[in-house]
């Protein structure tokens, strides 16, 4: 096998995992290990939710695969319907896909066709530094460029680009947008946020995203939520754009979509740009599929997944978590150094001081994660950076075990 972001010439271990239930991950010579990472961002409520495991059984019995395209069948209404009842209400349509570097595809691919059918030349798309959108060709055009992509990077397209806003440069940010805005090619912005995961967790306010959006606005620029990350409650909110009071044009899900138990995506938009696809010529339908869009075991997955949003109390299990995050993180401040300590809901994260590279290529993460891997916890730092972000029913015991780790490795790196 060829593993994804393993470089197999260090001979980095791969170990073997049988089951998982909850928060804890089993592997073939008997360890029990905390997913501190939920399993890359996707596992919400934990890894065999009973509802979500009994959906994709049950449905299996069913449908297994239906053609999308013409075709429609019950868990894809349900899961239109369940998103359209949470979703901001100006997000009128959904539109499938696999996973959240094709949601972002297809959202640009929509604030594209829109400006076409509109009769607008306007094709340029504004980033931010250090984003991360996922590992495609058109999702690396719209991330930051480095080290991860510069073999691919002659096939890159260009965007224009906006400073991370960091406490205090918010301003040179906002003023980048709107120097970009006033462009009369420009189409979009996509951004992750409040926080930049891949980037390193970096975290910037509330305020600067609404005057982004009011920005976009205010020029007619589309405005791409990529919350493939942040949704489903990870920053405290259903939603990270609800905390700046904003409703995107076009937005990303994905990740914990089907509560993470199985891959499946959307793109949803507002009516508008459904509109400017809308016709009676066939050459302006959407030109966008894959084999699998909206697999019915996925969305008897996602369906479930709404049905615990719901019906179960999500968002208490969410803001317990988010303290106690907070907590951690104070607590351990409180006998070793470290800079940049941040939380945003259920996330928590923090530089480690090192002196030499610190880098994403230094060896300190791979280091760091064979640190924590002996300690049977599953962290994958980013560079300096070392993060939890547990599912939401991860117990208080199997949360120390997480932070004493972190609080070892602050010491000891
Ligand atoms: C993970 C991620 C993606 C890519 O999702 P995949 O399912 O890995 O393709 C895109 N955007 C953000 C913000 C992400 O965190």
């Amino acid at each position: 096998m060829w593993h994804p972001f393993t470089q197999h010439g260090l001979e980095e271990p791969v170990p073997l995992v049988t089951h998982a239930e909850g928060a804890l991950l089993h592997t073939a010579d008997g360890r029990a290990v905390v997913d501190a990472v939920s399993s890359w961002w996707v596992t919400t409520h934990g890894h065999g939710h009973p509802r979500i495991k009994a959906a994709i059984a049950e449905q299996a019995q069913k449908l297994d695969q239906i053609i999308f395209a013409g075709w429609t069948h019950e868990p894809a209404e349900q899961v239109a319907a369940g998103l359209r009842a949470i979703m901001p209400e100006s997000l009128t349509r959904v539109f499938f896909s696999d996973s959240g570097s094709t949601s972002v595809e297809v959202a640009l691919k929509m604030a594209l066709g829109y400006w076409h059918w509109r009769g607008e030349d306007r094709h340029r798309i504004v980033v931010m530094e250090n984003s991360y959108h996922g590992d495609t060709i058109g999702a690396m055009s719209v991330g930051e460029r480095g080290v991860f992509n510069q073999p691919y990077a002659p096939l890159l397209f260009d965007v224009g680009r906006i400073p991370f806003p960091a406490a205090g440069a918010e301003q040179q940010a906002l003023d980048a947008l709107e120097a970009l805005c006033r462009q009369p090619d420009t189409a979009a912005l996509i951004v992750e946020p409040l926080i930049l995961g891949a980037g390193g967790m970096l975290v910037y306010s509330p305020e600067t995203l609404a005057a982004m959006h009011a920005i976009c606005a205010r020029y007619g620029v589309l405005f791409i939520a990529d919350e493939v990350m942040t949704a489903w409650g990870r920053t405290g909110t259903l939603l990270a754009c609800e905390q700046a009071g904003i409703v995107p044009d076009i937005l990303c899900l994905s990740k914990g979509l089907t509560g993470g138990a199985v891959p499946l995506a959307v793109t949803m938009a507002s009516e508008p740009i459904f509109e400017a696809h809308y016709s009676t010529d066939r050459a302006r339908m959407f030109f966008h599929s894959s084999s699998y869009t909206a697999n019915p075991i996925a969305c008897a997955a996602a369906a479930a997944n709404l049905a615990i949003w719901r019906e179960e109390p999500v968002m208490d299990r969410i803001a317990a978590l988010a303290g106690k995050q907070a907590a951690w993180i104070e607590k351990l401040g409180q006998f070793c150094h470290f800079d940049n300590p941040r939380t945003l809901g259920t996330v928590a994260a923090l530089d480690l001081r090192t002196s030499g590279t610190s880098g994403y290529m230094s060896d300190l993460a791979p280091r760091l994660m064979a640190f924590f891997r002996e300690r049977d916890v599953l962290l994958r730092p980013l560079g300096n950076t070392v993060y939890a972000m547990p599912p939401y029913c991860v117990t208080d015991d199997q949360l120390a075990q997480v932070w004493n780790a972190i609080g070892e490795a602050v010491i000891s790196f």
